[in-house]
């Protein structure tokens, strides 16, 4: 089984998407991984979706990625006796620490740290920026507001705090028993939600330690202002729109957008648009036409994966949105303009063995119109060098490693197979011929090129090309 597209899609799993019969007719319409998100569901609703892809990819005999979403230090006020009140513009309405149920003059925030970084003139944003609160007065254990923009509000809805750099940790103590409970199901990456600092990043690859990929999902003024040190210490980033239009203005975030994307492709990272991308299929079969064009901008930039959230976790047409995300990627990558887009903003190889592997890799590959560049790996990290240059042709990604597989799944362009390792460049030429013509990339007597590291055997070694032709094996 092979996509006959370069870009990757995410689907998030939830209460609409959990039994197996669904799980694998979103696989089947193109989900290449799946995200259990941990700001909802419990750790044995986690499990059991895991338990489902990984016996669906060993019956399929096909890697698939799975990516455990860290809900992060998403900020919230308590509840109200109502369950709800109505704030008009002009009123007063106070933060504190009080623990008690909240009404239409005061409700609970059980973030000191918050008021902390408060000063006369900040503005609040609760329930994803719908609500407005100017602050007229702080102490540690309370903000006065005027209500800006008024509505209504219920229990346990969101805070944000535009432009302010908190004083808080990217993992809190949910996030590190999630953290704990995902590596022990084996996932194969992990997001982290809120990324402020490089440091940040640095606090979760300890922990981690190896065994899994970490995605840094940028959604705070502040992770833009150190976006080229995130990115370098990150292995994948995630443009999280929804939080970070309301932390910035909607006006910003298509620049925001654009800059991420541009920055991962630079480094070579793995860059997913994320984010009511096709939201009105929540409720809807088909898209409207702005989000069809919303998906397509992402394409067109070379992000290398498009993420569907509620869309496919709690809407009504999962497996449609998933389709119709299918349909938009292949689309796009059939028209010229995005062949003409992927070379012009390629940007030139590093002063690497592996870079220069990799560019020359495309380039043959373009001249002789081989059917794929295969590439022979056990970090993946040559793999990633060969999606950098987002070649016209597919790229294998022929690997011993199982997890590296996996966390494959999410880069551009990249086909990965578990294959045993290869100790000559006869058996390079041999294992990739017959991955190529099993999984329908190539017919015997068709070209490919092949990279891979001599002496064979040893990691981070990539040094070789050949041009091979398909070998009837
Ligand atoms: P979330 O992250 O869905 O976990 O909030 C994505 C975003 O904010 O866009
Ligand atoms: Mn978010």
């Amino acid at each position: 089984m092979r996509r006959f597209r370069n870009a990757k899609i995410i689907a998030t799993l939830g209460p609409a998407s959990s039994s197996e019969e669904l799980i694998e007719s979103l696989f089947c319409a193109g989900a290449d991984v799946f995200r259990l998100n941990f700001s909802h569901g419990s750790h044995d609703d986690h499990r059991a979706r895991l338990e489902t892809i990984r016996g669906l990819a060993k019956r399929l005999k096909r890697p698939i990625g799975i990516l455990a979403d860290l809900q992060g230090p998403k900020l919230r006020i308590g509840t109200f006796a109502g369950g709800k009140v109505t704030l008009s513009a002009g009123q007063t309405f106070r933060l504190d620490l009080l623990d008690t149920p909240g009404g239409p003059e005061r409700v609970h925030l059980p973030h000191p740290e918050i008021f902390a970084a408060l000063v006369p003139g900040t503005d609040l944003l609760l329930d994803d920026g719908k609500i407005r609160l100017s602050v007229t007065e702080v102490s540690p254990e309370y903000a006065e507001t005027e209500v800006v923009t008024g509505g209504t509000l219920s229990d346990r809805k969101g805070v944000n705090v535009p432009g302010v750099a908190l004083n808080i940790s990217p993992l809190t103590k949910k996030d590190r028993a999630d953290l704990a409970f995902a590596l022990d199901l084996g996932v194969d990456w992990v997001a982290l939600s809120f990324v402020q600092r490089p440091e940040d990043v640095s606090e979760i690859r300890k922990l981690v330690d190896g065994a899994a990929g970490i995605v840094a999902k940028l959604e705070k003024p502040a992770a833009l202002e150190h976006l080229d040190a995130i990115v370098e210490l990150t292995d994948a980033v995630m443009v999280a729109r929804g939080d970070l239009g309301v932390e910035i203005p909607p006006e910003r975030v298509p620049i925001a957008q654009k800059r991420i994307v541009a920055a991962c492709r630079a480094a070579g990272k793995p860059v997913i648009v994320a984010t009511q991308m096709l939201e009105s299929m929540i409720t809807a079969p088909a898209p409207t036409r702005a989000e069809a064009s919303d998906v397509a901008t992402a394409i067109y930039d070379g992000a290398d994966a498009v993420m569907l959230s509620a869309e496919t976790a709690a809407g009504a047409y999962p497996v449609h949105a998933v389709e119709m995300m299918d349909r938009i990627i292949s689309s796009v990558e059939a028209d010229p303009l995005h062949t003409g887009l992927m070379e012009a903003s390629n940007r030139p190889p590093e002063a690497t063995s592996a870079d220069a592997i990799s560019a020359a890799a495309r380039q043959v590959a373009h001249t002789l119109k081989a059917q794929a560049i295969a590439t022979f790996t056990f970090s993946g990290s040559t793999t990633l060098r060969a999606a950098r240059e987002r070649p016209d042709v597919p790229i294998l990604c022929l690997t011993p490693n199982v997890q590296v597989a996996r966390r494959m799944t999410l880069a551009w362009g990249v086909h990965s197979v578990i294959d045993a390792g290869i100790t000559s460049f006869t058996e390079a030429v041999q294992r990739a011929s017959h991955v190529a013509i099993r999984d329908g990339f190539a017919h015997p007597g068709e070209r490919l090129v092949v990279t891979a590291g001599v002496p064979f055997g040893r990691p981070g070694t990539t040094n070789s090309l050949r041009i091979a032709f398909v070998e009837d094996v």
